[in-house]
């Protein structure tokens, strides 16, 4: 690392790409570190971004409260709805549909989730299906929506992400990043310029014969990955042992139903399908393995399976589900598509670029220091626990399964899955417990929720359960009942609330 790029101070980032990644950094860096740096973005119109990732999870609030973004402003820019969880539908078996919702369910023990106590119930034939005991589960499925205080039921409130327009979101964060000074330069980048063969980057020049010169570069191009990939020649992982889905086929359709607060995945034979409402549209796809069915029957199958009418043409995508060796070498840091990508079930992605900007500012490089090796490695790792970590949460849905009926679904149930998740899910088997570990993103309501959702059934459940007699289980089981039930009725329906808070200005 002695190159001169390495041993400069790092004042000016330049950023690679504008797509949701490109102008997430770019608002949080400015945002953050504006007065410090020289922030240049350069993107491609005529390249364009991937033009999907529309579902999120409760983290992106947390984002925008850092950045200092109204809600109603963001949600009216990007015709975004609440979103409170998904809907699995024909997943363990075709016509069973389960819920996973954010927040908790009913009520734990601090020594047994509550997912022991329902298990008593359910033995004693007096526990209702396990998403009647959340509050977003059940609000969802209902339709309503409101921003309930913190010492509400369970003195925690509603917890929700968004459906949004990615386009939108992105034009939204780019006016919001320009006004803090980011320099937006509008270009292709034809040439990445390294002090030697694959070291660290020094400039990007451009095909209008620009140049852009800097000391940390971001390289947020998608799946292009043209600087961390091409350039660095960083070698990608490729989880699709495990991963199988490689292809998606996505279009947009009219709305013709009110907005439900939750993303539908409804499961095909090769694959599954995704509903995202929109306040003017719906997003449309369908996530398939191109090792178990052809381009042109996914496309009919998305197409066969529409409720409105399509307002754009299906857009085909290709990926390989994985991830960036490293996220981050020399004085380049991927983030986004260019980092890596599982696939489109859970929707972490978007999550996972939040990960990557709020570690690139607790690590970023000290006053007048160039970038550090230990910070780097540090950064490398804590991604890729990260992405692990999601990654096993998605192969759960897939493996535990109980669908036979497609060499697909076969497959999914026959692998051999990675050795931690092998033990996550035998130990849930035996002792219905679970346990969430170190800075995990998906806690253990969720993990519990797609366990049973998938049909895991465990043997046992915790002994302090027994120490409820049945007329005590069944009051505590109907009493939690009744308060979801109680506070779900006041909340009025989503797509008013909606209307009501943040309305959209309609078509673009
Ligand atoms: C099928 C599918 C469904 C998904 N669904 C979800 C979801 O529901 N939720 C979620 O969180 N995530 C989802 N994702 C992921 C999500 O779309 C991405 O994480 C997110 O959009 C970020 O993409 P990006 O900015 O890394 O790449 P892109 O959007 O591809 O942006 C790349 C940028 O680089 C620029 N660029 C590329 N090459 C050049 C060049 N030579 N010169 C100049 N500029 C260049 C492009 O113009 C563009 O601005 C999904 C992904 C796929 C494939």
């Amino acid at each position: 690392m002695n190159s001169p790029a390495l041993k400069t101070p790092v004042r000016r980032v330049v950023i690679a790409g504008g797509g949701t990644a490109g102008w997430m950094v770019a608002a949080a860096l400015a945002k953050t570190m504006g007065p410090l740096l020289d922030i240049k973005l350069v993107e491609s119109d005529e390249i364009g971004t991937v033009g999907v990732g529309e579902a999120t999870i409760p983290s992106l609030q947390t984002f925008h409260s850092l950045l200092g973004i109204d809600e109603r402003a963001f949600m009216a820019a990007t015709q975004a709805t609440f979103k409170l969880g998904i809907r699995f539908e024909n997943w363990r078996q075709v016509g069973q549909h389960y819920f996973h919702g954010f927040g908790l369910t009913g009520k734990d023990h601090w020594t047994a989730g509550f997912q022991h106590f329902w298990l008593k119930g359910r033995q004693r034939q007096v526990a209702a299906d396990y998403g009647a005991y959340a509050l977003e589960a059940q609000a969802a499925l209902q339709g309503r929506f409101a921003h309930l205080p913190e010492d509400s039921l369970q003195h925690n409130g509603l917890h929700y992400a968004y459906h949004l327009d990615a386009t939108r979101y992105a034009r939204f964060l780019r006016t919001f990043s320009e006004a803090l000074g980011v320099q937006r330069i509008e270009g292709q980048i034809v040439q990445v310029v390294t002090d030697a063969p694959a070291g660290p980057i020094s400039a990007l020049h451009l095909d209008n014969g620009a140049r852009v010169e800097g000391e940390l570069f971001i390289d947020c191009t998608g799946f292009r990955a043209l600087l961390i990939g091409d350039t660095l020649q960083v070698a990608y992982e490729d989880w699709s042992e495990w991963l199988f889905n490689d292809s998606a086929v996505a279009v947009q359709t009219e709305s013709v139903a009110d907005a439900v607060p939750y993303t539908r995945s409804i499961a095909h034979a090769f694959g599954w399908q995704w509903r995202i409402p929109l306040q003017h549209r719906v997003g449309n796809g369908l996530v398939y393995s191109s090792r178990f069915v052809a381009d042109e029957e996914a496309r009919h199958t998305l197409l066969a399976h529409l409720e409105g009418a399509p307002l754009t043409q299906p857009r085909q995508l290709r990926f390989t589900p994985g991830q960036r060796q490293q996220a981050w070498r020399h004085n380049c840091v991927a983030i986004g598509l260019a980092g890596g990508f599982l696939e489109p079930l859970e929707s972490t992605s978007i999550y996972l670029i939040q990960r990557a900007i709020i570690r690139l500012l607790q690590m970023f490089p000290g006053a007048g220091a160039a970038v550090a090796a230990a910070d780097v490695q540090e950064f490398n790792q804590q991604m890729r626990a990260d992405f692990e970590h999601v990654r096993d949460f998605i192969i759960l849905h897939y493996h535990v399964t109980q669908r036979q009926d497609s060499p697909y679904w076969q497959a999914c149930r026959s692998m051999a899955v990675p050795a931690g998740l092998q033990h996550r899910i035998n130990l849930f088997n035996q002792t219905a417990r679970v346990f969430r570990t170190g800075g995990e993103l998906f806690s253990e309501n969720s993990w519990v929720q797609v366990m049973l959702g998938q049909g895991l059934l465990p043997a046992q459940h915790h002994a302090v359960a027994h120490l409820m007699g049945d007329n005590e289980l069944s009051r505590f089981l109907a009493g939690l009942r009744a308060a979801v039930d109680h506070t779900v009725a006041q909340m009025p329906v989503h797509q008013a609330y909606v209307q009501r808070y943040a309305p959209s200005a309609g078509a673009p």
